[in-house]
């Protein structure tokens, strides 16, 4: 493969670009894909020095925050000489063995970190953690990713892209499926993302069947059960019969082809009807729920070794869970503890268990979007890294303070205190706020153009137009759109709605470019977290789908023109 780095067209689009003023003059052909090469680097606020930093430094950066921490030191007040260090080092060492006795001795672990630390701190005092940095980089290669957007009947938008990570899997095992009109309704929608291992087989399996199993199921309920306060009971309970159902579908082996052990997957499915959505989970594939305040909320249940209520689970049907914190594993090959398939071995058949977790709840009209995200993504993105990474697409909020408090209602639920409440998404105060301001003031004084002008003013020919009014032009139609935005969002108090006849000569033209916009979006933000992840150092298939929700405001989001 050719070094994407000495491609011709890199090189001559750099040493050959025009000067400012002449470009005018020179025929340039329009970029219209963006060359993946020529993205500039994702970067990411830390929300513990809040230094920007490059995504694919996270990790390390992190670690050298807490190698900062062991040592009692930190950003502002870092260690200036090896040797302080070494004093700090020997400090802590008495320290800890002091507090150490025949019956508990200085744990092999606790030294563990602490040389890890110090050998971290050591490399930036002498700058060699810096050269080897900028060696990764060097050779690092941008991945190319393709993600898809499709319009949905049920919902603004779906989105989905998909990477391999071919450095560290022999294959991608990862599947996805939707259904937009599921049971025939427009207002219902199934989305599913399957996390294989072991093989496709399960996976491949589970895309093709199991949401017709769901289908079925639900149907059958919609059709003879219509009180609103027993569906939700009947809901979990055919979740729960189509998993089982799919799993024994999985016993038969029909085109089987692991070798060692028959493959198996974690399984995420989602049922969206009108404002009430049921997630279905066994494994560690997870659907989050970016919120009306743009905070994001889990919603799906991790089953993992991590947690103690699995863990112990595991243990009790007799299956082995390593004890490193790390990679703990089930019986050694296994990093879900629920899951589908698996009927190869069956050890492993008895402590991963199939019955999914299922969670009911009722969308709020603000909800902005969903997220299904598959190993890969968590493996090395928090929930709080996942709203980081967004900050570029939406640079008119305060992503920081959206984090702040997403860690305040965690803390409040992790000791039992009433968890606050937020309603409104916090703008930025400063920079490109202004230029928001500034934004809405032209959205104002354009459409009193409109209104000005008689019905029978010219219209300019589009093709006519020079650079500058087709820019004005497509300037114009995104502030309609934007303006519908904004009435679609204000729907829920009704004195907010404009009166219905001023939109109409423009809503017909507009409607579709909304849903264009809308597609791009569910798109960008599948590519972005995927980019995300691998540049944070995935070493797993990654899947990533968004279900763009009726309550996402558009105009928030910036987006690659389309
Ligand atoms: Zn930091």
């Amino acid at each position: 493969m050719q070094d994407p780095w000495t491609k011709e067209e890199f090189n001559l689009t750099l040493k050959d670009s025009p000067p400012e003023e002449k470009r005018s003059d020179v025929h340039f052909p329009p970029i219209k894909t963006i060359n993946p090469m020529m993205k500039p680097e994702i970067t990411i606020v830390c929300m513990k020095c809040e230094e920007e930093i490059k995504v694919r430094q996270l990790k390390e950066h992190q670690e050298f925050h807490s190698a900062l921490e062991m040592f009692r030191f930190s950003m502002e007040r870092k260690p200036s000489s090896v040797k302080q260090l070494v004093k700090r080092r020997r400090a802590i060492m008495k320290r800890l063995n002091e507090a150490a006795n025949s019956e508990n001795p200085v744990s092999m672990k606790k030294l563990q970190k602490l040389n890890l630390a110090y050998e971290l701190l050591k490399a930036d005092i002498e700058g060699t953690s810096t050269t080897l940095r900028m060696l990764d980089e060097y050779f690092q290669i941008q991945p190319t990713l393709q993600g898809h957007g499709t319009p949905l009947n049920c919902a603004l938008a779906f989105g989905v892209c998909q990477y391999e990570n071919a450095r560290w899997k022999t294959s991608m095992e990862d599947r996805y499926a939707f259904k937009d009109c599921f049971c025939n309704d427009p207002q219902s929608g199934f989305f599913a993302v399957y996390d294989g291992y072991s093989g496709t087989m399960a996976a491949e399996k589970c895309a093709r069947y199991l949401g017709e199993i769901v289908e079925r199921k639900v149907e059958a309920i919609y059709n003879t059960n219509m009180i609103r306060e027993t569906v939700n009971a009947e809901i979990v309970t055919a979740f729960k019969d189509a998993f089982d159902e799919m799993d024994r579908i999985l016993l038969y082996g029909v085109e089987e082809h692991s070798r060692n052990r028959w493959s198996g997957c974690s399984a995420l499915t989602c049922l969206l009807r009108g404002n009430n959505l049921y997630v279905a989970n066994a494994g560690n594939i997870r659907a989050v729920l970016c919120r009306g305040d743009g905070s994001i909320e889990r919603l799906s249940t991790n089953h993992c070794p991590k947690d103690k209520k699995e863990r112990h689970r595991v243990r009790k049907a007799k299956g082995d869970i390593s004890k490193s914190d790390k990679t703990a594993l089930v019986n050694g090959v296994l990093k879900s503890t629920r899951g589908l398939g698996n009927h190869g071995d069956p050890n492993l058949k008895t402590s991963v268990i199939k019955t999914p977790a299922v969670n009911c709840l009722t969308l709020e009209e603000s909800d902005q979007f969903l997220i299904l995200a598959s190993n890969g993504v968590w493996e090395v993105l928090s929930e709080e890294e996942v709203i980081l990474l967004l900050e570029d697409i939406i640079p008119d909020i305060d992503v920081k303070a959206i984090v702040k408090r997403m860690q305040e209602r965690a803390s409040a639920l992790e000791v039992g205190l009433p968890v606050p409440k937020w309603d409104e998404i916090p703008r930025r105060d400063r920079g490109v706020a202004n230029e928001g301001d500034k934004g809405i003031a032209v959205v104002s004084s354009s459409i009193n153009v409109e209104k000005s002008e008689g019905e029978g003013e010219h219209v300019p020919d589009e093709e006519n137009l020079t650079e500058e009014q087709r820019h004005h032009l497509t300037g114009t139609r995104l502030e309609i759109d934007i303006k519908l935005d904004e009435s679609r969002h204000c729907a829920k108090s009704p004195g907010l709605l404009p009166p219905s006849d001023s939109l109409s000569h423009i809503s017909r033209g507009s409607k579709l470019f909304r849903s264009e916009k809308a597609c791009a979006l569910a798109k960008a933000l599948s590519e972005r977290l995927v980019e995300g992840a691998i540049l944070a150092g995935s070493r797993d298939n990654i899947t990533v789908s968004v279900v763009l929700l009726n309550g996402c405001p558009l105009q928030l989001f910036l987006l690659p023109k389309i």
